[in-house]
């Protein structure tokens, strides 16, 4: 029995066979070749077919991961067309006359080390998709197909790296779970993963890859980021036992939907779900949620190259609430900065960038993005029940600025005859410790308060939320922190605000009821946590209990 951890990207248990993941080992010789045309014309026919397989494989990730995660396809498909990138190609044939083969690898590689160099690490994540467009160019010269699994039982795929076409193409019946030795969370592959529901882990070390041999047993353990090989009969026993448990209880929490949130003594809590895209809804309406309570509208400008127009906004924002139909839906104004970067915002490199023009901060200093985005918003907001949060406040001249910039649009929308709601709720996130501190002069302000934990945790204990080599340091049930928590739910009930919980410390379900006794009014949580919520939600009560 061997033990391996990596980072664990879907939280489920697998136990059953190895498959290590073949990829055809496309050998590229150099060879001279005379017709010059006609090389170009086969680079032209194989581009043309990489083109066609790409098209097949968007429509599969559509079915399978949705319309944002599927997006990657189509740059796939743009950066096949890329102009710069097909002129090095085409180049390097013309002038040193070689196979097309050839000069694809060599361009391709030099493409991707170029990604691989730069400091954004977006930017270096493309570098797994420029080599995996340019085998897909290869191999379609070639006249072969990229590796694929042909067993017929399920099974647990071992690779270096899986790239996301490689991920999507896999056939989600056959594969129990997907361990890999490379990867990183940010990383594609990793993302399509998660919305695959694939038990994963990532980042095993090199070491692992040598171990495993087709068919050889092994338990993968996404809770834990454990993957053991060749497991003794207790293991297997364990990881069964595991498994089991969470399928009974993801079905016993089924028999929540449609059930209130509410408390022994009668208190109704809010549970809602938190989403990053419109492609979200379908988990949020499958796991019952009764609102939105932090829609992060910043991954709209993150996956894209250039900023959305108010019109592009305007048409997400309705159908979020349009789908939600008459539920409260909270949508959060942009959160770029920090460890989310968008490079046409163009901002300065800054050296410790969570403490910098992040949040509110970069809206404020480019009102006019701000006000696309306000605009868009309010126009939204006759379609449903909107409320708009602003994150990472920490001033009060801050959010008067907030206000008086609200005040002004909805005038310049009255002057227009644009409807929008006058009912829709104004709030912030409370995720500075100076927010919770004065949250008696932010709370009469606004109509309610949303407590970003992830945050709040980072700024109180000074532990970067992006930092492995903290996590010790980080103790989110600190007192400090729930100190704040417990502050700010006071004043803003002082004003007669409500306050939500938005971070992840609102799915610690050994919390629940200490936030329940606070007075917490929502709880937001990922999608999936919602039922295990409310099932500990309707084990708490509200009023303390006498001895
Ligand atoms: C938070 O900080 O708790 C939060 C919900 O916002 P984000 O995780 O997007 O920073
Ligand atoms: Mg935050």
């Amino acid at each position: 029995m061997l033990k391996f951890r990596g980072k664990g990207v879907y939280s489920a248990v697998a136990v059953g066979k190895i498959a290590v993941f073949k990829r055809q080992e496309l050998k590229v010789k150099r060879e001279k070749v005379e017709d010059i045309n006609g090389e170009l014309d086969r680079l032209q026919a194989a581009k043309a077919e990489a083109i066609a397989q790409l098209n097949e494989i968007y429509k599969k990730a559509l079915e399978e991961v949705g319309e944002t995660n599927a997006a990657i396809f189509e740059i796939h498909t743009m950066m096949v067309e890329d102009e710069d990138y097909n002129e090095a190609i085409a180049d390097m044939i013309v002038t040193q006359k070689v196979n097309a083969e050839y000069a694809v690898a060599i361009m391709g590689d030099n493409f991707a080390e170029m990604f691989a160099a730069m400091d954004d690490a977006y930017m270096q994540a493309r570098s797994a998709d420029v080599r995996d467009i340019s085998n897909r160019i290869i191999s379609c010269l070639m006249r072969s197909t990229s590796g694929e699994d042909n067993t017929n039982e399920p099974v647990i795929i071992c690779a270096d790296d899986l790239a996301p076409s490689e991920t999507v193409s896999l056939d989600k019946d056959k594969v129990l779970a997907f361990v890999t030795a490379h990867g990183s969370t940010n990383s594609h592959t990793a993302i399509l993963a998660r919305n695959m529901n694939i038990p994963a882990i990532i980042g095993v070390g090199e070491e692992f890859l040598s171990s495993v041999k087709d068919g050889d047993v092994a338990v993968v353990d996404g809770f834990t980021g454990e993957f053991i090989l060749n497991p003794d009969e207790k293991t297997v026993q364990d990881a069964e036992a595991k498994h089991a448990q969470e399928q009974e209880k993801k079905e016993l929490l089924q028999k929540l939907k449609g059930k209130d949130s509410i408390t022994t003594d009668g208190k109704k809590i809010n549970v809602f779900a938190n989403i990053g895209s419109v492609d979200n809804i379908g988990a949020v309406l499958l796991n019952d949620a009764e609102g939105i309570g932090l829609f992060r509208s910043e991954f709209l400008f993150l996956e894209r190259n250039d900023y959305p127009t108010e019109d592009e906004q305007f048409g997400i924002y309705k159908r979020v609430l349009e789908s939600m139909a008459g539920k409260k839906v909270i949508i959060r104004t942009l959160d770029i900065g920090a460890d989310k970067q968008c490079d046409y915002f163009n901002m300065p490199k800054e050296e410790n960038p969570a403490l910098g023009v992040r949040a509110i901060r970069l809206c404020l200093s480019n009102p006019q993005v701000f006000r696309v985005q306000l605009r868009a918003l309010l126009r939204a907001s006759a379609f449903g029940k909107l409320g708009i949060m602003f994150p990472m406040i920490a001033n009060v001249w801050e959010l008067e600025r907030i206000l008086q910039i609200c005040e002004e649009i909805k005038s310049e929308l009255k002057d227009e005859n644009i409807e929008y709601s006058e009912l829709t709720e104004l709030g912030i996130m409370i995720e500075t410790p100076a927010a919770a501190l004065i949250s008696h002069r932010l709370a009469p302000m606004v109509d309610f308060f949303s407590i970003g934990t992830n945050d709040l945790i980072q700024y109180t204990l000074a532990c970067d939320r992006q930092n492995p080599n903290v996590e010790p340091f980080c103790d989110t049930h600190h007192e400090a922190v729930l100190q704040l928590i417990d502050m700010t739910v006071q004043n803003a009930h002082h004003f007669g605000r409500w306050v939500g919980i938005c971070g992840e410390l609102a799915a610690d379900t050994s919390l629940t009821q200490q936030f329940i006794s606070m007075g917490v009014d929502e709880l937001s949580v990922s999608p999936t946590f919602v039922l295990k919520v409310r099932a500990a939600v309707r084990k708490s009560h509200a009023k303390e209990i006498q001895e």
